[in-house]
């Protein structure tokens, strides 16, 4: 069995406390994980204020250099990573190394670029002062300067582990922060193999120690807890689940810090007549059912215009049902499992739910048999509902399995309107070939990212901000090394 420590002050730190981690692929325990109490949370906490001067203080070629060097040292050490995050959520392993480890190790060399090129404002002319009359302005030189804002706790969900963290801490470093993170109880082990390619990195800079250390629990009464109630954390960089992105953000306003929260949504689908019919429905069963519909940016309600929506159900279902689903080492396989037992019970009871709501199953609905080790594992059939009303229990909350619910429409205004209700608004996606109506729904549609004819296509560098329920502040290259500073402006008299 594996053990997997906290990560503290540049060594593995072990606690009284274990827990176990279950493979979602056959359900036995793979590894035992040391949970940190608060004191070893405040240990981690203190390790990363003592560090933060000297690496706030390195320049910022040095500082880009670890960050190149943590993606080398990552792409070094793929192999370790794909078996970590694998065993940890099951997904076939050429997806976890594509999308997972490669594109960590890009995040990195993506902030490093970001931060080299990133120029301050500066501003020179007559500057107006309500203590002076304006013909006697005097001129000024205004430019800002960037300060890190210190420790930042980050906080990851399980579904794409290592990704999800990065995304969070290589801005929060690039920027001068040092971090305390804490991984999901339910994907522990890639967050230490990160926190260690870093450490190499940054010593052969000359770093010092402590600079990102991780620790591992759960959220309440747990690690995750005691990282919010530290009132000498900075900021917080969280993604996952709505309500508790509302509880990080009740614990960082007694201490009015900062929060940037990525969260959940319900996103929408909208397939116009015009739209390449073949392509939206292979797209769209790759938008539903990627990881098992677990991604924040899964496609959970489809709108068809009536005419076409007999055609494009038999086009969706058919590639639904050519979905094969396997463990990670499986070659074959397009999707593993649901991340744990609990979670299994919980898209079911949607699925059951949903049915005595009146929804009619098209495909799928319930866990396969395979009659091997996988029958004890988390594994859910891809999942097509039609029939409910769009106050159902389904069409309002977040499944965050493959579970996909299809409905007509009959004119742009109706569907706009199902498009922008609340709470959420994280991503869209529209098929149309009709350019006025594509960039129509494009600005009109109140979510982060809309995505015309493709889905998941995207620049980590350009901006995602969840609207309403579905985020705080904005996630991307730029906005993100300006989440993890506070700026300061100098001004001079010339
Ligand atoms: P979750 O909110 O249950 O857990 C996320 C993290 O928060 C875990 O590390 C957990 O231990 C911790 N946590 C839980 N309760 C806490 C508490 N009281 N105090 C401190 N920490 C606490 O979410 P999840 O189930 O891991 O992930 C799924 C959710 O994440 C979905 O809602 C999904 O849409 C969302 N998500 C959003 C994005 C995005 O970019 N917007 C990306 C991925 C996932």
């Amino acid at each position: 069995m594996i053990e997997v420590f906290n990560y503290i002050d540049g060594e593995r730190v072990a606690s009284q406390t274990i827990f176990e981690k279950r493979s979602p692929v056959t359900g036995v325990p793979i590894a035992e994980v040391y949970e940190a109490d608060a004191s070893i949370v405040d240990q981690a906490v203190t390790v990363a204020r003592e560090a933060w001067p000297a690496w706030e203080a390195m320049d910022v070629e040095t500082r880009a250099r670890v960050l190149y060097n943590t993606a080398n040292e990552i792409e070094k050490r793929a192999d370790a990573f794909v078996e970590a995050e694998c065993a940890d959520i099951g997904r076939p392993s050429s997806q976890v190394r594509a999308g997972h480890v490669m594109r960590t190790a890009d995040i990195f060399r993506m902030y490093a670029d970001e931060l080299r090129h990133w120029d301050q404002a500066s501003f020179q002319g007559r500057a107006s002062s309500p203590n002076i009359a304006p013909e006697d302005a005097p001129f000024v030189n205004s430019y800002t300067v960037r300060h890190a804002k210190g420790v930042v706790g980050i906080i990851a969900p399980w579904n794409v582990p290592l990704l999800l963290l990065a995304l969070h801490v290589a801005p929060a470093l690039a920027a001068g922060n040092t971090v305390v993170a804490k991984p999901s109880e339910e994907s522990p082990q890639s967050a230490v193999l990160l926190a260690e390619a870093f450490a190499t990195a940054a010593a052969a800079a000359g770093a010092p120690r402590g600079v990102f250390n991780v620790i591992h629990g759960f959220g309440a009464n747990s690690a995750g807890e005691f990282l919010v109630n530290n009132d000498t954390i900075n900021a917080y960089g969280f993604t996952g689940d709505s309500s508790t992105g509302k509880i990080i953000m009740r614990g960082a306003a007694s201490g009015l810090r900062d929060v940037l929260l990525e969260l959940g949504g319900k996103n929408v689908g909208i397939i116009f007549p015009d739209a390449d019919l073949e392509e939206a429905a292979k797209t769209c069963a790759m938008a539903s059912f990627t990881n098992t519909g677990q991604v924040c940016l899964s496609i959970e309600k489809l709108y068809v215009a009536r005419e076409i929506f007999e055609p494009f159900m038999t086009l969706f279902v058919n590639h639904a049902r050519k979905i094969t689903l396997g463990g990670p080492s499986d070659d074959r396989a397009d999707i593993g499992p649901l991340i744990s037992k609990k979670h299994r019970e919980r898209v079911q009871s949607f699925v059951d739910n949903a049915c005595e709501e009146g929804a009619e199953i098209i495909c799928g609905g319930k866990a396969p048999s395979f009659g091997d080790e996988r029958d004890n594992g988390y594994f859910f059939e891809p999942t097509i509902l039609t029939g409910l009303s769009e106050d159902a229990h389904v069409m309002t909350n977040e499944i965050f399995g493959p579970v996909c619910h299809v409905g007509p429409f009959d004119s742009e205004a109706e569907v706009l309107g199902y498009a922008n209700q609340p709470p959420y608004g994280l991503i869209s996606m529209i098929w149309t070939k009709d350019v006025s109506r594509a960039h129509r729904f494009g600005r009109s549609i109140r979510a982060g990212i809309n995505w015309v004819n493709c889905w998941q296509v995207r620049y980590l560098r350009t901006p995602l901000q969840g609207f309403d329920q579905s985020g705080v502040g904005t996630q991307g290259g730029r906005q993100s090394l300006e989440f993890y500073t506070n700026v300061s402006t100098v001004t001079m008299m010339l």
